[in-house]
């Protein structure tokens, strides 16, 4: 029986997560669940899961959470804030973390997972995309594993050989193809973009998920955090990472080998596939997503991504070329600018606009350690802030 916490359980991942768990209850247990300020999702879920413990973002949000707990006569503990997410995240109760917060605050736990040994199932991109190095030492040093969520770097984990190590020459493969859906706005006249509301750029045709990648997706800013992403996870040079638009989203990824062969994860688009993966690996177990039907899909559609229509995209790419701290400035002005345009401070267009602007004049440096990272991480949205009324 594996105990399980999820951070940001009552996101879209989150959800999901639950739903494969609720699936084998012979399996999983639930230790902790977190949630920043969706109180009565949480109450329900612990209602359903029986966590021992809970955590949210605010005192006052836990005695809301309290409150309702106590009603359901649950015995589940309610704990708040940042210390504490690190702390589920790294209980010796705890075998498996589920990393799903989004953005730059599910740094600290996810790093606190990796430095208490744990088994990490990671949908946070942004926190390795920040860390980089960090992260992956930290993993290698307590003997952590990280297993990739995000469909794309699960199913290239799918298509490696079991005993990869971090090489692509040395395990024969001569690319990794990274596929992208395009987002809401591929065929939309350019033009228009900076009139696109932010219900619009969530919209996405193919994935239901939080609002934050929702933008990041329109903007194609989420292919290129995962273009660092997967060259964290399996050692890939980004020369080597190429970006292949397929708006039907059926495969998830593909990897080209030097004599020819490319092989490819296919699969309805639905998170609970990758969830169920990672939770089982290497085992398979059902994650209540639909078996493919290829014949009523007929064809499969490829095309190359165009920097001019997605320049955060050639930003992520940049960024990752630079190295040092580029990646973590980047990940910090986009989450401010997507922030700003879900707010409607700031148009679609002046997104890759403020992240430009945040790379161009901010120095980078070597990432040495999370403190220095932290402060990179500040620096670069207090800059990016100031960049929004230009
Ligand atoms: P979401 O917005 O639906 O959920 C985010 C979760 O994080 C919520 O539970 C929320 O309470 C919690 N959270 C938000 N801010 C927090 C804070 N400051 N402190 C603590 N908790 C906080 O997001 P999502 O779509 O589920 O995405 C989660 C992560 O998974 C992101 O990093 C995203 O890039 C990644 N991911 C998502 C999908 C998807 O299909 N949704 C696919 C691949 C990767
Ligand atoms: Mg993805």
């Amino acid at each position: 029986m594996q105990a399980i916490t999820v951070l940001g359980s009552t996101g879209s991942i989150g959800v999901s997560t639950l739903d494969v768990i609720a699936r084998h209850p012979d399996r999983y247990r639930v230790y902790a669940l977190t949630a920043h300020s969706r109180v009565d999702e949480l109450a329900e879920q612990c209602l359903r899961f029986h966590p021992k413990l809970a955590v949210v973002g605010t005192a006052q949000a836990a005695q809301a959470l309290q409150q309702k707990l106590k009603a359901g006569q649950l015995r589940t503990e309610v704990l708040y804030g940042a210390q504490a997410l690190c702390e589920v995240a790294g209980a010796a109760e705890c075998d498996t973390v589920m990393a799903a917060i989004v953005g730059a605050a599910g740094l600290a736990s996810t790093l606190a997972a990796a430095r208490a040994g744990k088994k990490i199932l990671l949908a946070n991109k942004e926190a390795l995309v920040m860390s980089g190095q960090l992260l992956i030492d930290a993993v290698a040093q307590h003997k952590a594993s990280l297993l990739p969520i995000d469909s794309e770097h699960n199913a290239i984990f799918q298509c490696l050989p079991h005993d990869y190590r971090r090489s692509l020459p040395d395990a024969g493969i001569s690319k990794i193809l990274l596929t992208a859906s395009g987002g809401p706005f591929l065929k939309r006249d350019v033009a228009t973009l900076d009139s696109v509301t932010p219900e619009e750029a969530v919209a996405h045709p193919k994935w239901v998920m939080g609002r934050k990648i929702s933008v990041d997706s329109a903007t194609m800013m989420n292919k290129g955090l995962e273009v660092i992403e997967a060259h964290w996870l399996f050692g890939a040079p980004a020369d080597k990472i190429e970006v292949m638009i397929h708006p039907q989203s059926v495969i998830h990824s593909m990897v080209s080998y030097i004599d020819g062969s490319v092989l490819a994860q296919l699969g309805n688009p639905d998170m609970r596939t990758p969830i169920a993966n990672a939770l089982a690996y290497p085992e398979r177990i059902e994650s209540g997503v639909a078996q493919l039907d290829l014949a009523q899909i007929g064809q499969l559609f490829f095309e190359r991504p165009d920097f001019g229509r997605f320049p955060c995209l050639k930003l992520a790419y940049d960024a990752l070329q630079a190295g040092g701290s580029s990646a973590a400035i980047l990940n910090a002005a986009n989450e401010v600018a997507v922030q700003a345009f879900l707010n409607q401070e700031i148009g679609f267009r002046m997104i890759d606009q403020v992240i430009a602007r945040v790379m161009d004049k901010l120095p980078h440096g070597p990432v040495t350690d999370i403190d220095a990272l932290i402060e990179q991480d500040q620096l670069a949205r207090s800059f990016a802030h100031s960049c929004l009324s230009l």
